[in-house]
Parts: structure tokens; sequence; C-alpha cells
């Protein structure tokens, strides 16, 4: 089979439909005979797939699943431009009448829809403002916050489970040695070092103290308190009869650093990467782990593994949390969709057909605009102002600060196509010039 351009055009059109499980058996296996031999419609594909997921983190699980995510990115989509636009097309082009071709737009765009429109809503609903709570917590920590379903499980005693429904009102106060699991939820501790500690969905810890924290699996991400190390401990299972049933992982973080840890079902590893540098130790070997960098580390006295990460794609779980903490959690949450926009932004960019692009209407805008103002576009100056350009056509008022900041850019086609764009808003809204 032939992976030239319009085969590969073909095959993206039925990407979409191809995750939801929605082809024919022929056209699957057509489909599947192309993504074993085109990198590139492969890289698309795990680029759909990471939005799909980012979608469904952003509204829940039930809003999005199968067949209903045409349905629901055509509400979004309505939504997009009824909430952040006021339903007014402000686009003075003559060709451009994008909202008519946004709802037009082929299947395979949908999810780029869905997931813009999954963020916006997450970014205008802001809640109201929650309550200040600066005293730190008593026992070794608290329960702050829970998202998702509202159940997580609490032992102060090894072995006493009691079940809770978090009613949101005052924290649950976790003594020594407690363990908290979440199932379909995901929630926030504080610790009585004012550090923070959030739990994924269906994982348990144990807070051996305000610094020492065991994850017996799941996954759950820290940020140390200032002045204390931060101990993450995991009991990692070996696999050969000849060697000790499990040994432990020690993962020391520096004061202060944000951490990510991972321990899946089975607890045949566990991984840990810090955006400060760290070290981890077994009872076999110690090793030091530079920033940015994921260290694994599997059962049975194996060397660890180190690879380089994305903390914004691995954090992206934290996004419902961070919306349940209102504003405590505004600054943070904006950052991370800004780094995640910039992700959706670069996947547009680089794989969509400019038409295909503009006819997302003003819903493509804000990720195009936040990847050219994004650290990761400076390496790829041809797509960051492809990015740019496509951005300050579809860009409307609520982007206008945005556009600001290109303005000054060092890369002069791209202050011009911000000049352009802020020009083409002021000239809408004052239509006597
Ligand atoms: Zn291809």
């Amino acid at each position: 089979m032939s992976t030239n351009a319009s085969n590969c055009r073909q095959i993206r059109d039925r990407l979409s439909s191809y995750l939801d499980g929605e082809l024919g058996d022929e056209l699957r296996v057509d489909v599947d005979a192309h993504l074993e031999m085109c990198l590139s419609c492969r890289q698309q594909l795990q680029d759909l797939k990471e939005l799909d997921d980012a979608c469904r983190m952003t509204l829940g699980p039930a809003s999005l699943v199968g067949k209903s995510r045409a349905a629901a990115a055509a509400r979004l989509a309505e939504r997009i431009e009824s909430a952040s636009w006021g339903g007014r097309d402000e686009h003075a082009q003559p060709a451009a009448n994008s909202a008519d071709r946004a709802t037009a737009a082929p299947r395979f765009l949908l999810p780029f829809v869905v997931a813009a429109g999954a963020m916006f809503c997450v970014w205008l609903a802001r809640p109201p403002r929650a309550p200040d709570g600066p005293d730190l917590p008593t026992g070794v920590g608290e329960v702050v916050a829970v998202a998702g379903d509202s159940k997580i499980a609490i032992a102060e005693t090894p072995g006493a489970w009691r079940n809770l429904s978090w009613q949101g009102q005052r924290p649950i106060v976790m003594p020594a040695g407690a363990r908290v699991r979440t199932l379909a939820a995901t929630c926030e501790l504080r610790t009585a070092h004012a550090g923070t500690l959030r739990l994924n969905s269906d994982s348990e810890v144990v807070l051996h103290s305000e610094d020492r924290v065991e994850l017996v699996r799941g996954e759950m991400w820290c940020r140390g308190a200032v002045g204390r190390e931060l101990m993450l401990i995991a009991h990692v299972k070996t696999q050969q009869p000849s060697l000790p049933e499990s040994s432990i992982v020690t993962f020391t973080c520096p004061s202060a650093t944000e951490v990510q840890c991972s321990v899946p079902p089975d607890a045949s590893q566990a991984s840990c990467f810090s955006n400060g540098d760290a070290s981890c130790k077994t009872s076999t070997l110690e090793c030091s782990v530079p920033a940015n960098t994921l260290v694994t580390v599997p059962g049975g006295g194996t060397a660890p593994a180190m690879q380089p990460a994305d903390s914004a794609r691995a954090r992206s779980w934290q996004l419902p949390l961070l919306h349940q903490l209102g504003e405590a959690g505004q600054g943070e949450r904006d950052a991370l969709l800004e780094q995640l926009l910039a992700r959706i932004g670069a996947a547009k960019a680089s794989y969509l057909l400019e038409e295909d692009i503009r006819a997302l209407g003003p819903a493509g805008a804000p990720p195009l605009l936040a990847y050219a103002r994004s650290d990761r576009s400076r390496a790829r100056p041809e797509l960051r102002r492809r990015a740019a350009r496509i951005g300050c056509y579809l860009s409307t008022p609520t982007s206008r600060s945005e556009l600001q900041q290109l303005v000054s850019d060092t890369d002069s086609e791209i202050a011009t196509y911000a000049k352009q764009a802020i020009q083409r808003l002021n000239d809408a809204a004052d239509p006597s010039e």
C-alpha cells in the first residue's frame, strides 16, 4: 500500500470513527494496514487519543464516551459560540463566515472542537470564591478537596476502611499512618507543613508523616513544603522466585519541588519525576535523578531507566481538582490549561490543512495563539508563524490580550499579524471609521 498524501488524507478523515469503533471491518483493516506503515498518521492518531483523554478528564467520564462525542461536540461548539463570543460574528473578512463552516467541519475535526470547547467551559465557569484557609492542618495532613465522584475511602488504622462522601464544607483530618484510597474520585491533601498532595483516581497512599508518603498504587502529584525534603516510598514487587518478594524504593525530593509518582496496579515498578534534582534509593542501589527526568525502577534489583518527561501532559488529570479548588486553584489551572492548549495548537498547526483549521472558527484561535506564545513553539519558527497567522485571523475580542502580547513579538511577521488582527477588532467595534 502506498502512503502518498491523498491516501493519508483519506485515512485521517476516518481516524475519529476508527477511535470510536464505528468503522466497518473492511475500512478498519485498511486503516490498520496504513497505520502500520505510516508514522505521520500514527502520530495523528496518538494526538487524537490524547485530545480525547483531555476532553474526558475535563468534562467528566460520563459526558463524552463513544457515539455521544459528536453530539457533545456540537453542543459545545454552540456553547463556545454563545458563551464566549456572545453569538455574534465579529469577523470582517468577507469569505470567513466561520460559524457556518465550523458546524460543517469534517468529522475528524470534532475532537479538536470538543477539546477547545472543553478547555473553555472550564475556563469560563469559574466557581465562587473559596473560603480562605491559611490555618495549618492538624494531624499530619487533611483532605481539602475531592473532584469527580465524591466518594473516597479512609483508614486511620490498618484495615479499618470507611467510605466517605465529600461534602466540601470542612477538611478531613489524617493522623500519622492514615491511608486514603480514591475510587472514581481525585483528591487533594494538604500536609501539616503546607505541602500539597494530589491523588489521581484508583490510587492509594499512606501518610507515614508530614514529609514521608507511601504510594501503594496509582498516581500522585506533590508539591513539597518549603524547607523540608519530601520522601516518597513504594513497595515494588519482584516476579522472580529467587529474590525477596518485594523491595522498597525511596525517592527523595528537595524542598518545594513538584513531584509526580506512579505505581501500576501489580506494583511491578515505581516511577517518579520532579522538577528539581532528586535521588532514588533501593536496597541495592542509589542514584541521582536530574530535574524533569522520569525514573522508573522495576522490581528485582534491575537498573532504573531514565527518560525526559512532559509534566503538563502528566498533570492533565488535575484539571477537575483545580476547578474544584475555585479561586485558590485558578492561577495554577490557567497555567496548566495554557500549556495544554499549546499542545492542541501544535497538533492543529502540524496536521490539519489550513482550510480545516480556519473552518474551526473562533474556537481555533485560543489554542493556536497559546501555541504561538509558548516556549515549545520557539524551536519551530515556521509552524509558529503558521499558528500565529491563522490564530490571528480567527481571533475575536476575547483574545485581545493574547494578541497584544504578540504585537511586540521578536518575529516581525508574527507582530504584523497581531497588529492587523487588533486593527480588525477595533474597526469592527467602531463601525463609524
Ligand atoms: Zn498516512
